[in-house]
């Protein structure tokens, strides 16, 4: 979403006569585009306050800013640093930024981090960065209120775009040759255009048949939310990616529960089921959290149950810490000693890359389509690119370019990545 939120700030920028530099050792203006949701944010964004001061030293003229979730989750500490920063701007205000960087110009220090209910940066044409795919945010905000997370409380509340102006912008990207759109949502089961009546699984049709010959994905689903018509839509069409990310962070009920996360670890299998009954071939994937607010082996243990009941393809995992503010850091005692944590998440990120590998592995010998999307870092003669099942597939180049769709065969794997040959 940062990633999407920063072409739109580009594109805000680049009307205001602002063109993007290689490096910031060049930049008038250099904005810090942050997230909240990891440990030390402050700190990050601190050491490299620290960096960019001492490049100010040599162009005192240069501008600083930083923007998204770190300010407006952490305004005080942000406020207090007066060193080093010009502006401030939350996820909301992406459109104030051409007036607080003309007051910062004039050494008046500002910030705005106002939320608003309705801004969705509708009508922005991103200034994209790639050329093979594209993010297309489709809402913004979460009114969840699960209790580790800070995005209801940097992001605001949900809302989301016109369906015709989604739609419009799929179009436009087809047009331009982009072979792959995500849609992204924090919550993108929750989307709804009011005004036409259309939910996420109507939206998603659409797109895939603005744009029939351009892959479509989606990102995140959330379990209590996802729907049988969802997976009945991307079974229809054979553009829409069959791969489903669906967050689970715990496999035990009980801290499903404390987390308020709205589903059990029941509820979360049958949506499992659903998916894989509806769509054949379907890849899942999902978030996994060690060590929350009271978890005990035995909870950990129902992860590790649950991890080897759905296979998952792939997952991002950590171990849990405190976002201040947040209903845990309120309300539950972060009372799972943290080498426990480590030693949990090393048992989850092992028992994950042997079952990625496993699955892997069973894909050895099989012809799959890849959207090749740029050369491998290790050799220009070869390839990278992922399958419909977000497959990453490294690849002999043999005359290919990046954007084309190739057909490879799988000859070997790791428990990352898919090797073959095109055929
Ligand atoms: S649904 Fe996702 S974004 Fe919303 S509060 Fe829960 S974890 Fe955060």
């Amino acid at each position: 979403m940062n990633q999407a939120d920063t072409e739109i700030i580009t594109s805000l920028l680049e009307d205001e006569g602002y063109v993007m530099t290689e490096s910031d050792d060049s930049a008038d203006l250099v904005i810090l585009n942050t997230c909240a949701v990891r440990e030390n944010a402050v700190e990050k964004i601190m050491n490299m306050l620290d960096n960019l001061r001492g490049k100010r030293r040599l162009r005192p003229d240069m501008l600083i800013g930083v923007i998204g979730c770190v300010p407006q989750y952490y305004r005080e500490k942000m406020f207090s640093m007066t060193d080093g920063i010009d502006f401030l701007a939350g996820p909301d205000t992406y459109r104030q930024l051409p007036l607080l960087i003309e007051n910062a110009e004039q050494g008046i220090r500002g910030a705005n981090l106002a939320f608003s209910p309705e801004e969705t940066y509708d009508g922005i044409e991103p200034a994209r960065t790639g050329s093979i795919s594209a993010f297309v945010p489709v809402m913004r905000g979460c009114n969840n209120r699960c209790a580790f997370c800070v995005v209801p409380f940097t992001r605001g509340k949900e809302r989301s775009r016109p369906m015709k102006s989604v739609i419009d912008e799929v179009e436009q990207l087809a047009a331009k040759g982009y072979r792959e759109i995500t849609l992204l949502g924090q919550n993108v089961n929750s989307y709804f255009d009011h005004g036409a009546g259309c939910g996420f699984a109507e939206l998603l049709e659409r797109a895939a048949r603005a744009a029939r010959d351009v892959r479509i994905r989606f990102t995140t689903s959330h379990p209590k939310d996802i729907s049988e018509t969802l997976a009945r839509a991307i079974a229809a069409h054979a553009n829409i990616c069959n791969t489903v990310h669906l967050p689970v962070q715990s496999g035990s009920t009980r801290m499903l529960k404390l987390m308020n996360r709205g589903h059990s670890r029941e509820e979360y299998l049958e949506k499992i089921a659903m998916i894989r009954r509806s769509v054949p071939g379907v890849t899942i994937s999902t978030d996994l959290i060690a060590g929350f607010c009271g978890e005990t082996e035995e909870d950990h243990q129902d992860t590790l149950s649950l991890m080897e009941e759905v296979r998952f393809d792939f997952s991002y995992m950590f171990y849990y810490s405190v976002r201040p503010g947040t209903y845990a850091a309120k309300n539950l005692p972060d009372d799972v000693p943290e080498e426990v944590k480590k030693r949990r998440l090393e048992e989850i990120i092992a028992l994950q890359n042997r079952i990625s590998g496993e699955r892997h592995a069973a894909e050895i010998g099989n012809l799959l389509e890849v959207l090749a999307e740029s050369e491998s870092k290790r050799s220009r003669e070869m390839l990278m690119g992922r399958t419909c099942t977000n497959r990453v597939v490294v690849f002999d180049r043999d005359g290919n370019e990046p954007g084309g769709l190739v057909a490879v065969r799988i000859t070997s794997s790791t428990s990352a990545t898919l090797i073959g040959r095109p055929e």
